[in-house]
């Protein structure tokens, strides 16, 4: 069988968590398997040498108790008092050697789920590291439910799965009534945490004073139930979600033919900056899930908002109604936007989006009796999402021309014409969408200084309404809060998506002058109004999660954190800079565009069908490192809250990937992995 580990945990300190974890040693050895158990931590006392003699285990206590601190407090304090840490990676390697080794390994925490091991790591998260089930060891007596409950919810909370209660005695005494079985049916304490807490007791233990084999089986045997203990757990194994994926799901921008042929990677869970997959593994994100995380995956603060949200509600319609967290969002939104942006429409995706922001820039005109402006004009090579409207105005052949036919005809304009037609055409034109300073999907394309501001005066001018669509830009990605804030531009209208929840959920948002706005407001009877809305607008969720990702910028000074962040990608990335296949490095802020071309005198480039982009991209995996990439562009675009540390992790990995698929003989010099700013 596969070894099976089983994390022993409890409602508090002192419930009896190595009594109870002797006691299912002894059951289980008595059942003929092999049982191995380990203290991780341990922080005064002699658990693991009591264990090691009633089990009778051959490891040493260095094995069974990697990490000791002798002074009996919370394991944090007890080893920074010795000016040392509790060694993570070392308690993975010392319950791997135990796992090798028996058919069951019982793990023994230190307290309760929340017990601080190190700064921002808790029992909780050992416990999803080793990937254990969890047995919660509670006292019989009174505060036992309340104690139970916030244990189990906690451990729901924290994404564990949990076997079950096991109840100790406190005392060789009966309990009192909560325990006592009153004849009543569902009347005593076990049977209120099963029904509350949804999970099974699966034991009630009596007072044992002897620890010794003997007298636990002679006590214990038959009180507890370990089919249930030992039961696989409801998980879905590694290799099982690989071939239902290949199975059922059509994965998007894929070419479907090359994933099937290819072994799928499946996220399992992150913390911070890494993605662990289903086995374990750990990569850092260097695209920020596709653009969209700010502040690392699993952020204590938004975690906490979106949960205190779900507790309150979960969602209602912004049609006809409105709720808490979208009003209180789009005041925000409002205050941090560029001047004149004062009302928000909501959506769900950054083509939505901008979607709503073309369809409102049309009806405008139409509504106040300019009926010729209907066309929408936008810039070359530009992304702005993959609905039928934004594909119109969307400018990247391979994307986009298959839909010719299914789009509206748009007015296309370059950094050197756009004022010229502009001039000439304005009186047909609704309004002008870009991506301000960088064009993200075209390959991380930068505009030439002054471009922006020119643009929004040439409009402004000519009477045509500028859309600044900041999907990508947005929330800090280029060094300020949004793109616009580098040239000092307001535009008519802002789109914003993927960085606004800090990359938790879906949301977008659609913001307008009032200007735009007082040309909607008509009588009823008109016909004047946006009929435009989507089903899950406004979700209170989503909109709690984007208020949290906000109170995290002022909280964290992220944007003022971030500065000297990007001087040091900046400065490495110049090491890239001579390298024979690297034709141009383009950076704004923390978004990083690396074009890799097959000679770097003449740019003459690699022929999409070698997928070097995509072959770089796979390679980077094996050093620990995901990425994404846009034809032959290597991206790069962490999420803010990166270290420097994996910020070097991340560009070591880039460069020796880069050079692996592209091949060059030339020596260079290898980086300080260390190397700090
Ligand atoms: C990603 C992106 C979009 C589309 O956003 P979705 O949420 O994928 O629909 C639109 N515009 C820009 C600039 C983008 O980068």
């Amino acid at each position: 069988m596969k070894t099976k580990g089983i994390f022993i945990t409890a409602t508090d300190t002192g419930v009896g968590k190595t009594v109870a974890a002797c006691v299912l040693g002894v059951l289980l050895k008595d059942q003929g398997l092999r049982v191995g158990y380990m203290k991780p931590v341990q922080c005064g006392g002699n658990d693991a040498e009591l264990l090691k003699k009633v089990l009778d285990l051959s490891d040493s206590v260095a094995t069974i108790n990697p990490c000791f601190a002798p002074e009996p407090l919370s394991p944090h304090l007890a080893f920074a008092r010795r000016n040392a840490e509790v060694n993570i990676p070392f308690i993975k390697q010392k319950y791997e050697e135990l796992r090798n080794q028996y058919d069951v390994v019982i793990v023994e925490g230190a307290g309760g789920l929340l017990v601080p091991l190190k700064e921002n790591y808790f029992v909780a998260d050992l416990i999803r590291d080793l990937d254990l089930d969890v047995v919660i060891v509670s006292r019989l007596g009174l505060g036992t439910i309340n104690h139970s409950l916030l244990t189990i919810q906690q451990a729901r909370g924290q994404g564990l799965r949990v076997k079950g209660i096991l109840l100790t005695s406190a005392s060789p005494a009966d309990g009192g009534a909560s325990e006592k079985n009153s004849g009543i049916p569902e009347t005593t304490n076990p049977q209120a945490i099963e029904q509350f807490g949804q999970v099974p007791i699966l034991g009630a233990l009596p007072y044992i004073d002897k620890l010794n084999p003997t007298a636990i089986l002679k006590e214990c045997r038959g009180n507890v139930n370990l089919t249930k203990i030992l039961a696989p757990s409801q998980r879905v194994s590694s290799q099982r979600l690989k071939e239902w994926d290949k199975k059922f799901i059509w994965h998007p921008f894929t070419q479907m033919k090359d994933w099937l042929e290819d072994e799928p990677l499946v996220i399992d869970r992150a913390s911070g900056s890494y993605l662990i997959d289903t086995q374990g593994r750990r990569y850092l994100d260097g695209v920020s899930s596709l653009w969209v995380n700010i502040h690392g995956h699993g952020h204590p603060r938004i975690n906490q908002a979106i949960n205190n949200q779900l507790n309150k509600l979960e969602h209602s319609t912004l049609l006809g109604l409105s709720n808490t967290p979208s009003i209180e969002l789009a005041k925000k939104l409002v205050d941090i936007a560029p001047r004149g942006l004062a009302k928000v429409f909501y959506s769900d995706s950054g083509s939505t989006a901008v979607e709503i922001a073309i369809k409102i820039a049309y009806q405008y005109w139409q509504n106040i009796g300019q009926a010729k402006k209907t066309k929408i004009a936008h810039l070359a090579n530009s992304y702005h999402g993959d609905t039928l409207g934004s594909v119109s105005v969307g400018g990247m052949g391979l994307f986009h021309n298959v839909y010719r036919k299914l789009t509206f005809p748009t007015i296309q304009v370059d950094f050197a014409n756009f004022e010229r037609v502009l001039k000439q055409r304005h009186a047909m034109i609704a309004a002008l969408v870009i991506e301000p300073l960088v064009q993200g999907a075209a390959g991380m394309i930068l505009w030439p200084k002054g471009v922006l501001k020119r643009m929004s005066e040439v409009c402004k001018k000519y009477g045509v309404i500028l859309i600044a669509d900041e999907v990508a830009t947005g929330f800090g990605r280029t060094g300020k809060m949004f793109a616009c804030d580098h040239e000092g531009v307001a535009p008519d209208i802002l789109c914003l998506a993927k960085g606004l929840t800090g990359g938790y959920l879906p949301l977008a948002a659609t913001l307008t002058t009032t200007k735009i706005f007082d040309g909607f407001i008509f009588d009823y009877k008109d016909q004047k109004t946006f009929f435009h809305g989507h089903t899950y607008t406004g979700n209170p969720l989503s909109c709690a999660a984007a208020l949290a990702n906000l109170e995290v910028f002022d909280n964290e000074q992220t944007l003022k954190r971030l500065a000297p962040k990007i001087k040091h990608l900046s400065k490495r990335l110049q090491t890239f800079d001579d390298y024979p296949h690297v034709g141009e490095i383009r950076q704004l802020g923390f978004m990083v565009g690396i074009e890799l071309v097959k000679n770097r005198k003449t740019k003459k480039p690699f022929a999409w069908e070698e997928r070097v982009g995509i072959k770089v991209c796979q390679e980077a995996r094996n050093h620990g490192v995901i990425l994404r990439p846009l034809g032959n562009v290597i991206v790069l675009m962490p999420p803010l809250s990166m270290s420097i540390e994996e910020l070097d992790k991340l560009l070591d990995a880039t460069y020796v990937s880069i050079k692996k698929v592209t091949g060059n003989s030339l020596v260079r010099p290898t980086f300080n992995i260390n190397r700090r700013n």
